[in-house]
């Protein structure tokens, strides 16, 4: 696939506070987007179809399997998650770059795919820390938060395989990295290279 705009895929435990960080990012960074993945799960209290997510029936999931609709999908807990590929051509095809809040599973996809992905992972600043967000949302039961804790150690365990690594401590400073990450990015000669194509050959002219 030919693109103009950077690919980052940005990984994290569920409660290491991934989506507020993604949000705010977002809201302040133009030529920047987020993909919304389709999902079989049930939609939480405050969440928004179209917004959060694509909300499908699993017969709507496999019927988009079926017709090879999806860049990268996965698996997780009971529940299905799948990334528009015919979204993300398209917005990188117009030079805007694009975010996807996916798993680990997928994010190793989306790199084989892709090489030229970006991979980002964000932890949380401990252990406390994750047990007390993941509990703190009070949407879930007590077996739940264990099997999610049990989840969040089996996610973290692949952030080797990332080419950045945020620590949500503070959430100022975890923000800046972020934006340090796709300012970088942006600065690099392919990148730059292909934005400023005219005034670099009216320079050397
Ligand atoms: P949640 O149901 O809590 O919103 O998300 C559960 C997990 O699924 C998170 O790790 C989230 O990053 C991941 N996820 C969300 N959308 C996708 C997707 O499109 N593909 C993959 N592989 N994972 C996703």
């Amino acid at each position: 696939m030919h693109s103009q705009g950077t690919l980052y895929t940005i990984s994290a435990p569920s409660g290491a506070g991934k989506t507020s960080l993604v949000a705010k990012l977002l809201a302040q960074t133009p030529r920047l987007g987020v993909s919304v993945s389709h999902t079989t799960r049930a939609m939480r209290p405050g969440e928004q179809d179209g917004v959060n997510y694509h909300f499908v029936s699993h017969a709507d999931f496999q019927s988009m399997l079926d017709k090879a609709a999806f860049l990268e999908h996965a698996q997780v807990f009971d529940n299905f998650y799948g990334t528009s590929q015919q979204w993300v051509e398209s917005q990188l095809a117009t030079g805007e770059d694009v975010i996807l809040e996916i798993d680990w599973q997928g994010a190793q996809q989306v790199r084989r795919l892709m090489p030229d992905t970006v991979a980002i992972f964000i932890m949380p600043p401990s252990k406390e820390a994750l047990n007390e967000r993941l509990t703190g949302r009070g949407q879930d039961g007590s077996d739940v938060i264990q099997r999610r804790m049990d989840a969040a150690v089996a996610e973290m365990s692949h952030y080797i395989e990332s080419d950045y690594l945020v620590i949500n401590d503070d959430f100022d400073t975890a923000l800046a990295d972020l934006e340090a990450i796709v300012r970088s990015r942006r600065l690099t000669l392919a990148s730059q290279e292909l934005r400023h194509r005219v005034l670099l050959s009216a320079l050397l002219s």
